[in-house]
């Protein structure tokens, strides 16, 4: 557990996989944890981070901004169209992109700003009804609707079902990437980075395992 462990970690993952040194991304989700655990791990000298509420990024990260530099946030949680614009504005990717409404407002956004965030194409691999995402069968159309509209879309994320073996998901993610030339893959979390990472992830978001388990009381 903590931040050295992880880094170790994804790099022996790396090996196995025959994977080049650093090819993985380490997402430090920082999410309802208290800042003096998030300002340890940027002490250490981390500073790629994940959030998943818009509201909740903005109240702690500009000034941990300030303070640290070279950070970036990416938002890994859903998007509501009324938040793309501060969203645009804080992360420097998006890993949430699973609508065409939001696919249209952000494109809007991007003309307007003159920049987008990297953007992540969220698929709903396990067609869980409660979970967001493209369902993989509308997966092709909708990445070519958001490339027709001109978004840098940089690759795919899954949240593989809690029941089921996320080896299966990985798979499945990586196959619509590669038949639609998506180099990103965001996928793997504190239970399952290292499979994730054998599968071909570039981004994994590893939360508890980094911090310590959340407190939501
Ligand atoms: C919270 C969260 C994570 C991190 O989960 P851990 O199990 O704590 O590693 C990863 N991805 C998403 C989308 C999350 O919401």
């Amino acid at each position: 557990m903590g931040l050295t462990d992880i880094r170790d970690r994804v790099a022996k993952a790396e090996a196995e996989a025959g994977r080049d040194p650093g090819s993985v991304q380490l997402i430090a989700v920082s999410k309802v944890q208290p800042l003096e655990r998030v300002e340890a791990v940027l002490e250490q000298g981390h500073r790629l981070f994940g959030e998943n509420k818009v509201q909740e990024a903005r109240g702690k990260w500009p000034d941990f901004m300030e303070r640290y530099e070279g950070v970036s946030v990416h938002l890994i949680g859903p998007l509501q169209t009324n938040k793309a614009r501060q969203a645009m504005e804080l992360f420097s990717a998006i890993h949430s992109l699973d609508r065409p409404k939001l696919a249209n407002t952000l494109a809007r956004l991007a003309q307007e700003m003159g920049a987008c965030p990297d953007l992540f194409i969220q698929v709903n691999t396990g067609e869980e009804e409660q979970k967001a995402g493209i369902l993989p069968a509308d997966a092709d159309a909708f990445i070519a609707e958001c490339r027709g509209l001109d978004l840098p879309i940089k690759g795919l994320m899954c949240i593989p079902p809690v029941e089921e073996t996320p080896s299966l998901h990985f798979a499945l993610l990586g196959k619509i990437a590669e038949r639609n030339g998506l180099e990103g893959l965001s996928m793997g979390m504190s239970s399952d980075f290292e499979e994730a990472i054998a599968l071909g992830a570039t981004h994994v978001r590893v939360g508890s395992a980094i911090f310590g388990e959340r407190d939501y009381g």
